[in-house]
């Protein structure tokens, strides 16, 4: 009979992420050995300090510091007047010290928060922390023997500590999708999760719908994608409702997201946090953070995702659709804007007064710049066409010149040779062909050879009429006026 009631209680799932971010800096966190080891040979950026030798001194990367609280403020965290580096006592072969510098008790931030946008609603995600450490080595494990590449040892890490405040695996991928964009607006991190720089961890736990309290909790690693962690926290709380409405324990474990097979395995049982004697660093400063400090740093803030968002909705009256994508990255954003901007200095079309409006910027970045860069496989650094390119594109559109069919080849060919519309548009003579006469000539031969459509348009049909307009469209090679078209169809059609 328990049985039975226990398997009709309904669960609710509990998630913490803890985020870790290398920061993009220049130098180590403690030495002055590059942080830049992507493209190195192995054990190639490596110093006494960051390779662990007795007698050395560490010093703290300044810059790490700032890029932190930084991030803290964008998180809308507290800044404490008082931070300091612990020593984490732990021995892994991937440790060279045998402890780790980070922080436990005073850490540089506290209190802050994330919005993402669920089902509509707009939810606030608590964050408990962000704190400093440093990296580990990597290693390397081959067929009975593993190797040590100190590279990565030493590199600047930034823990990023939610609340327990995510209920599915959806709100944890929208929370990581979030963090990522201000991490990369802030130019703190590249985001990169395949290559590790951005890795992120998650605390899950299930309990009765109403409870209060937390269950117990298992550690999920190893999920180096946004999909890898919908899909492993999806697995591991279905594993866990099972147990429990089996009425099986749950062990507070760490277990690994194995991507091929689908779920998650244990990997070891839990360590407490006093396994780790955390203890003062002994060798570096107490961190004194002076408000005036702090407010300097907020000053250098950039404008994050969502304050641009706002303003894109506001100042270009875009969908919402569109300034998501086009706020979704900061240098995206400023590109777009760039080419807004360019085209209000053109000002409107001296023939036609027409001013390019910024919902048709923003339909050939969203389209053609977007599809172009698929297709290249071009970052936005590697296109060739200046916002300043595009607006004058879009000027020759504007003004009639061309249309927008033909406006579609000729960015594609701004992109590949890196000339300007007016020199493609000349060299290739795409005009647009306004002239009647001869757009007339066109109509009459799609009359005629098109029965059944006319028929249809005299028979009331108006999207024959569409249908006649895109074959003299194609007869003219996309370089008809579709306005022009249009009178002379429907004039010869009357006929
Ligand atoms: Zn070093």
């Amino acid at each position: 009979m328990k049985t039975y009631e226990a398997q009709n209680v309904d669960y609710e799932v509990v998630i913490g992420l803890e985020v870790h971010a290398q920061l993009l800096t220049q130098s180590k966190m403690f030495c002055g050995c590059s942080a830049d080891y992507a493209a190195a040979s192995p054990n190639t950026h490596v110093c006494p300090i960051c390779g662990g030798m007795p007698g050395v001194l560490p010093a703290i990367n300044a810059y790490a510091v700032e890029a932190t609280v930084m991030t803290a403020l964008a998180l809308g965290a507290q800044i404490p007047d008082f931070a300091r580096f612990d020593r984490k006592n732990y021995p892994y072969p991937d440790l060279m010290k045998g402890y780790q510098i980070s922080q436990y008790d005073h850490p540089l931030s506290l209190k802050g928060w994330l919005s993402i946008i669920v089902d509509g609603q707009e939810k606030f995600i608590g964050i408990r922390r962000v704190h400093l450490e440093e990296d580990t080595a990597k290693l390397v494990h081959g067929p009975g023997y593993s190797l040590v590449d100190m590279n990565r040892a030493g590199v600047p890490l930034m823990e990023i500590v939610s609340e327990p405040d995510i209920r599915s695996a959806e709100e944890a991928r929208l929370y990581l999708v979030k963090l990522r964009q201000i991490l990369i607006y802030l130019g703190v991190n590249t985001g990169n999760m395949e290559e590790g720089a951005l890795r992120c961890d998650a605390n899950i736990s299930v309990r009765p719908v109403g409870h209060t309290e937390l269950g117990v909790k298992t550690e999920v690693k190893n999920m180096n994608s946004f999909r890898a962690v919908k899909l492993a926290l999806e697995y591991e709380a279905q594993r866990q409702i099972k147990l429990a409405r089996a009425g099986t324990p749950i062990l507070q474990e760490t277990r690994g997201w194995v991507d091929a097979e689908g779920r998650t395995v244990s990997q070891r049982t839990k360590e407490y946090a006093d396994d780790y004697r955390y203890f003062p660093e002994p060798d570096l400063p107490p961190l004194l953070l002076t408000r005036e400090w702090v407010e300097q740093i907020r000053a250098k803030l950039p404008e994050l995702p969502d304050a641009k968002l706002d303003r894109f909705l506001r100042e270009y009256n875009l969908s919402l659709a569109d300034a998501e994508v086009l706020t979704s990255e900061r240098n995206m954003a400023n590109w777009f804007e760039a080419a807004v901007l360019a085209t209000r200095s053109l000002g409107p079309s001296p023939k036609s007064g027409f001013q390019v409006e910024p919902k048709a910027v923003a339909n050939f970045v969203s389209g053609e710049l977007f599809r172009l860069m698929k297709a290249n496989d071009q970052t936005l650094d590697q296109v060739k066409v200046t916002p300043a390119g595009l607006a004058a594109l879009l000027q020759m559109v504007a003004e009639g010149k061309i249309s927008v069919s033909v406006a579609k080849p000729v960015f594609e060919e701004m992109n590949t040779t890196g000339k300007s519309a007016p020199e493609i548009v000349a060299a290739k003579g795409l005009t647009q062909i306004s002239d009647a006469d001869h757009l007339q000539e066109v109509a009459d031969q799609v009359i005629a050879n098109h029965s059944q459509a006319v028929a249809d348009y005299r028979a009331g049909k108006e999207a024959a009429l569409k249908f006649l307009v895109g074959q003299v469209m194609r007869a003219t090679k996309g370089q008809g006026n579709p306005g022009v078209i249009n009178t002379v169809l429907r004039e010869r059609l009357k006929a």
